[in-house]
């Protein structure tokens, strides 16, 4: 009751590990993430419901009502936002979470957390999914193994397959959001001499194709001498966070669908924004976003932190070419 997680991603992964935290009483939890419930996540994405869908609810906003209908006692907050170098150790700064989950679907994200949890010395229950396919990985800064000890590059632990190509099985995600919230609510129960005496994590690994687990002794990776030698853990480069390794627009996994950040940091006056492409044309706007369909079967929609996702065409060219056009750069 006394803690407070972070979950970064409202998606699969995110929506069962945030039921699971929120109905076992972790005080207070703070959802982020950049996304729009669509129908096509109704498969896997268990917080969200057709409904959702139809109003076409922020990802953090959907998560949160239905935590609140959950639980009423804890405190739930909502942000909609895409995690970046710019905005991630502020956050944090802000937040001052006991633990963090990663729930998202792109490894630029995944080891921008991982390098935002050793610097600032909060645990991080990774977890991932592709297929049938899943594994988990707990991080504890100073103790364990980070995810660059273990996959010391993102290509490493990179598949070739993708959610696009090979879409993700809604068991498999339940299973690794399991096991994340497992872990997550075994680290905040413990107080530091349960913690220092448990064994360190290891790699979790399994496939429903034939329910077949395997855990992976990380052995000695966790030792100091081997750690000296990541780049993250070790040696405190944190190139990641530092956005010198992290490229800049991301085509976002599943939706066919490219996310398009303001060249600087800005907030927008949806309102006036939403009066401005009326003038093009038919606009939808509600508290959270402004969409435009520039033609047929293209969507835009535009959020506060002048981010825009934009739907139905082809090239990550084609996507900046239409932010800058009406959302401005
Ligand atoms: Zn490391």
């Amino acid at each position: 009751m006394a803690s407070h997680a972070l979950v970064v991603g409202a998606g699969a992964l995110g929506c069962t590990a945030l039921d699971q935290l929120a109905r076992a009483g972790v005080g207070r939890i703070t959802i982020v993430d950049r996304d729009i419930v669509e129908h096509t996540n109704l498969q896997r994405q268990s917080l969200f419901d057709e409904a959702d869908a139809h109003d076409a609810l922020p990802k953090a906003v959907a998560a949160r009502n239905r935590l609140a209908r959950v639980n009423s006692t804890i405190g739930i907050d909502a942000i909609i936002a895409d995690v970046t170098p710019e905005n991630a150790e502020s956050l944090v700064a802000a937040l001052r979470p006991n633990i963090m989950l990663d729930g998202t679907d792109n490894l630029d994200t995944r080891y921008l957390l991982n390098d935002l949890a050793v610097k600032h010395a909060v645990p991080l229950i990774y977890a991932g999914v592709i297929a049938t396919r899943g594994m988990q990985l707990t991080i504890l800064p100073g103790r364990s193994a980070c995810l660059r000890c273990v996959f010391p590059e993102p290509g490493a632990a990179a598949q070739v397959e993708t959610c696009d190509t090979v879409g993700v099985l809604g068991p498999a995600v339940a299973i690794a959001a399991s096991l994340q919230a497992a872990e997550a609510i075994r680290v905040l129960a413990a107080d530091a001499a349960a913690l220092a005496s448990r064994p360190l994590p290891s790699l979790t690994e399994f496939d429903l194709s034939s329910t077949r687990f395997r855990t992976i002794d990380l052995g000695n990776l966790h030792a100091p001498a081997a750690r000296a030698h990541c780049p993250c853990c070790g040696e405190r480069q944190f190139e990641f966070l530092s956005g010198s390794r992290t490229r800049p627009a991301a085509r976002l996994c599943g939706s066919g669908a490219f996310q398009i950040h303001s060249a600087a940091p800005r907030t927008l006056a949806l309102p006036a924004l939403g009066s401005q492409l009326a003038r093009l044309g038919p606009v939808q706007a509600n508290e959270f976003f402004v969409r435009l369909h520039p033609r047929e079967g293209v969507e835009l929609t535009v959020f506060a932190d002048a981010r825009a996702i934009i739907r139905g065409i082809e090239t990550e060219a084609e996507a900046r070419a239409l932010y800058d056009r009406y959302v401005g750069s």
